[in-house]
């Protein structure tokens, strides 16, 4: 019960169908309506009877069309990754971060969102590199990086900060609630099976964590970043393993 077109707008609004071209068959002879389609970018219509040489033709070059963007998009895709993904951890660059930061701190002005910024560095690093060699230290930082992308949420923002200092943007989510993400990641790294090599100094990859949230916090992107970063100063300061939070009576 619907017509050719709104089926059209439809489909289209299906991400996987996109790309996909599409052409118009029709019986009734309506150039109006051939028109509107085409301004809705259908790719090609035909009255009916159709020229079946010049109908292939059309569908041999949208589908050559086809090829090329999905090639485009593949590429893109890749370059795209290269730039804004750690290699090491797999998760997003400090650079793409900051920016994320920033867009999502515009995004969120106007309403009455929150978000928060935690920073995660792990205790005692150069320790377990000096146990297990840099090598045997990049495992390590590999396998933090999943422990932290399976503990958040697909729309949080996780990034590499620095060597073995990661941060991650929670959005929509309180200190509080933050902490206690904070902990899930504590927890999960606890259980992380280290090289044999390392028993010897340290049992278990322990972390220290700092957060802050917009806008209790701060509302400045980059005061954020150092209000959650003091708070991580301040957990390895009295003692490492804890997670402190910004209080914005400090
Ligand atoms: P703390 O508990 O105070 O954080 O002590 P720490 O030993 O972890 O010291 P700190 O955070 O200051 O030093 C980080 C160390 O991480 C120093 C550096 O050798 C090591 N590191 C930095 N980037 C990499 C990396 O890409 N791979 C490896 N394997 N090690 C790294
Ligand atoms: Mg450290
Ligand atoms: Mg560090």
């Amino acid at each position: 019960d619907t017509n050719a077109l709104d089926a059209f707008k439809r489909i289209k609004r299906i991400d996987i169908y996109k790309q996909v071209p599409v052409i118009f068959v029709s019986a009734v002879r309506d150039y109006n309506h051939r028109v509107t389609c085409l301004e809705h970018e259908v790719d090609e219509f035909f009255f009916k009877p159709v020229n079946l040489k010049e109908f292939k033709m059309k569908v041999k070059f949208l589908l050559k069309r086809k090829i090329q963007t999905d090639r485009l998009l593949a590429e893109y895709m890749v370059t795209f990754d290269y730039a804004t993904r750690d290699g090491l951890t797999g998760l997003y660059k400090r650079n793409y971060f900051l920016k994320c930061l920033d867009i999502e701190i515009k995004k969120i002005k106007r309403t009455k969102k929150c978000l928060s910024i935690m920073m995660i560095d792990i205790d005692n690093f150069k320790l377990i590199n000096d146990d297990v060699g840099h090598l045997g230290g990049d495992a390590i930082l590999s396998d933090v990086g999943k422990v932290i992308s399976n503990n958040i949420r697909e729309i949080d923002i996780a990034a590499r900060y620095g060597g073995e200092e990661f941060i991650i943007l929670l959005l929509n989510t309180e200190k509080l609630y933050a902490s206690i993400i904070a902990q899930r990641i504590q927890f999960a790294l606890l259980d992380l099976s280290l090289p044999s090599k390392l028993l010897s100094s340290i049992d278990k990859l322990t972390v220290s964590v700092g957060i802050a949230d917009y806008p209790y916090s701060s509302k400045l992107p980059i005061d954020l970043i150092n209000k959650a970063d003091q708070m991580l100063y301040q957990a390895k300061k009295t003692g490492k393993n804890k997670v402190c939070l910004y209080d914005s009576q400090i």
